[in-house]
């Protein structure tokens, strides 16, 4: 049975979620962090926890979603796992920060590659990595159909889904990814846990969420 705990990190109020299981492991996903008291926030539920952090997944490689990578490698050691495609966010990650006047130890580039139909352990857990590129090269969900958990990562939001409009953005491979998650079979009751922004289910979404409702694809007329 995996426990989903969600953290609202640095001035975008980007997730982060530790997903553990009854074995104590767990994964440390999109570590945002930045700031000290946020390091003390993860740290003490680790601890309090009593949980053995074995793996550092990313959805993708924007900058608020990986400023805390450094800090989770160094103090866990563990290996950190990215879709190829958005190695190059990693190296640009500390310049970026800068702009944002966030001083940041550069991520690791030494990093295992996810890629679509992978599946990620840990304790008697797993997790399919589904690529769903658009709002970057290199973005994917995190899915457990047995226990109806997905980690949405920027892809879609309660409501939305992610912008399309930076250098590394795509909407055509957006739009292909949304229809892709629509048709695939993550089960409506499915509860969704998004890179920003409250968590939502999926039956919810493909009611309400304009990006996620096959009817208003239709009428666009993609040749996807
Ligand atoms: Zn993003
Ligand atoms: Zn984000």
């Amino acid at each position: 049975m995996i426990t989903v705990k969600t953290f609202y990190l640095n001035e975008l109020r980007e997730c982060c979620y530790i997903l553990s299981d009854e074995t104590k492991e767990c994964v440390i996903v999109d570590p945002g962090i930045s700031s000290k008291s946020e390091q003390d926030r993860i740290v003490k539920y680790i601890s309090s926890e009593n949980l053995k952090p074995v793996k550092l997944l990313c959805t993708h490689g924007h900058f608020d979603h990986v400023m805390g990578n450094r800090f989770i490698t160094d103090t866990y050691g563990i290996p950190t796992y990215i879709h190829p495609a958005d190695k190059e966010l990693l190296k640009v990650a500390k310049s970026t920060c800068l702009l944002f006047a966030i001083a940041i130890k550069e991520p690791s580039l030494e990093t295992e590659d996810l890629k679509d139909g992978d599946t990620v352990t840990f304790g008697h857990s797993s997790l399919q990595v589904i690529s769903t590129p658009g709002h970057t090269w290199g973005s994917v969900l995190f899915y457990n159909p047995e226990e109806k958990i997905c980690l949405t990562g920027d892809t879609v939001f309660a409501g939305s889904c992610g912008r399309t409009d930076l250098p590394e953005g795509d909407n055509k491979a957006m739009c292909k990814s949304l229809t892709e998650i629509i048709a695939k079979k993550i089960s409506p009751d499915t509860i969704l846990y998004p890179g920003h922004g409250p968590d939502t289910t999926m039956e919810e979404e493909l009611a309400h969420n304009p990006y996620l409702r096959k009817d208003v694809w239709m009428g666009f007329n993609l040749d996807l």
